[in-house]
């Protein structure tokens, strides 16, 4: 069998899933395969390159499609799985247990009137970023392969299906809590809520008061995840509660993208026409997010609905210190400030700087560390020089900054070249390209530099991702 399945999911309530078969796809084709994935995962698929057994053919256990819930743009709705279905849980040879997905497979009872397919450019875009961000080092789901199906898809125009292959420590979300809560009664609450924690956060499991600190564990995970966004740039685009990972993996990559020319109000997202989910509003919404999650958490922390009330608000209470924590020590290793003091100042003009001249992000720590990479008039100007003089008084740790300055990002307009390319001509070449440069973002490479070169401000300034998907 290619997969070491041992599914957990479907014990628990039928509510909360259900029961597909596996799709039809007559004509699959590999187009893109993460090998060493493969490998990491200790998957049973030699190189016979036969995309029937990655897609399941010889599973053992039934596929499934989730039942979840969630706040999109503020306002509560009922999901699920509308074009994904769960294959099984795989355990690797280290015994770790990861959801192997297919996205864009067919229609499920959570479908909504959508066609459950996805076009071939929107999983090669998910594949693209959501490698980019786990070789950036930060907790992502992973792609394991786009399978063309051969199917057409109809979007705006006509366009090619495929089913991209996701793989995350699991797919359960904000949104599944907010799924149970509503739907189901409070033992079936207690019931997930318990499946969750001995999955995800087994070190909780004995602790009296396990659903608070799971609580509080997902808090600090998530606000983990987001402080790394703002280190190396990342916009989410669409940061719904059923788009938040109760790990803390980043996942559901629609219409991210990276920030060229520093704003914190950015954002690409056609759809985010207030900019709730711009750069610099992530952080709130991470806020906004988890105390959806603890209010569907209140009758397990206390039966008494005020006590539960004052004990959840008390750990929300802790998000500002915490994220300010968190953000202070991502930024001084950003500027290669070992000492322990709190350098607020600097880090605060950093950021005054890079919002007043809209200085591209990445460049500007690059040139802080490596002066001289650029040109660009920008750094050439006396308050960029004292500004970095000042940087390395205070740091200037080379190894450090090395470490969480990236040399190159996945730039906006050159996805969409390479998406347009494969589109036109069926080459993924720059497809391709992309993924090697993605694959060492913290390694200067005089090949890679024109992926350090940001796009021109009037294409960044226009250009719209979409969660067309
Ligand atoms: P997303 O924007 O990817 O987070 O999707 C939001 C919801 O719409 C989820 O419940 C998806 O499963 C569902 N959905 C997205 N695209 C489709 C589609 N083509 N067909 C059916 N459901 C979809
Ligand atoms: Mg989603």
């Amino acid at each position: 069998m290619t997969y070491n399945f041992d599914t957990t999911y479907t014990r628990l309530n039928n509510k909360l899933y259900q029961f597909l078969n596996l799709p039809q796809i007559e004509d699959p084709h590999i187009l893109l395969l993460n090998s060493p994935l493969i490998g990491q995962l200790g998957i049973n698929y030699s190189d016979d390159r036969s995309p029937q057994k990655l897609l399941g053919i010889d599973s053992s256990e039934r596929p499934f499609a989730q039942a979840y819930a969630g706040h999109q743009f503020g306002y509560f709705t009922v999901l699920g799985d509308g074009r994904a279905m769960v294959l099984g849980e795989h355990i690797t040879p280290d015994k770790e247990r990861f959801d192997i997905q297919l996205k864009g497979s067919g229609t499920t009872k959570y479908s909504r009137g959508g066609d459950g397919k996805a076009t071939v450019t929107s999983m090669i875009r998910e594949y693209l970023y959501s490698q980019a961000l786990k070789n950036l080092n930060i907790d992502s789901s992973q792609s394991l392969a786009v399978i063309t199906t051969g199917q057409r898809v109809m979007r705006n125009t006509v366009q090619d299906g495929a089913v991209l292959i996701r793989v995350m420590k699991s797919h359960i979300r904000f949104g599944t809590f907010e799924y149970v809560s509503k739907f189901c009664s409070s033992q079936d609450l207690k019931h997930f809520a318990d499946y969750v924690i001995e999955r995800h956060y087994p070190e909780l499991t004995d602790e009296c008061d396990r659903y608070l600190s799971f609580f509080r564990a997902v808090l600090e995970n998530t606000i983990r995840m987001v402080v790394q966004w703002y280190r190396v740039g990342f916009i989410h685009g669409v940061m719904n509660t059923d788009n938040m990972s109760i790990t803390g993996e980043t996942f559901d990559y629609g219409p991210c993208s990276f920030i060229n020319y520093y704003d914190p109000s950015k954002t690409f997202s056609s759809i985010d026409t207030y900019g709730r989910y711009s750069f610099g509003n992530q952080r709130q919404i991470l806020r906004w997010n988890l105390s959806v999650l603890g209010i569907t958490l209140l009758p397990l922390i206390n039966s008494d609905a005020d006590k539960a009330a004052f004990l959840v608000k008390k750990e929300l209470d802790t998000f500002d210190a915490c994220f300010d924590s968190h953000f202070l020590k991502m930024m001084k290793c950003k500027l290669g400030i070992t000492d322990p003091g709190p350098h607020d100042q600097i880090i605060a003009s950093i950021l005054q700087f890079l919002k007043i001249n809209k200085s591209d992000y990445t460049n500007t720590f690059i040139e802080i560390m490596q002066p001289g990479t650029f040109e660009d008039a920008v750094y050439q100007t006396d308050e960029f020089k004292v500004l970095r003089e000042e940087i390395n008084r205070q740091g200037g740790d080379l190894k450090l900054m090395v470490e969480n300055n990236p040399q190159h990002i996945l730039r906006n307009h050159l996805v969409e070249q390479a998406l347009q390319e494969y589109e036109n001509t069926g080459s993924l070449d720059k497809v391709t390209e992309l993924l090697k440069a993605t694959a060492s973002p913290y390694t200067k490479n005089k090949g890679f530099s024109r992926f350090q070169i940001p796009p021109s401000y009037d294409f960044d300034n226009n250009y719209r991702t979409h969660c067309n998907t």
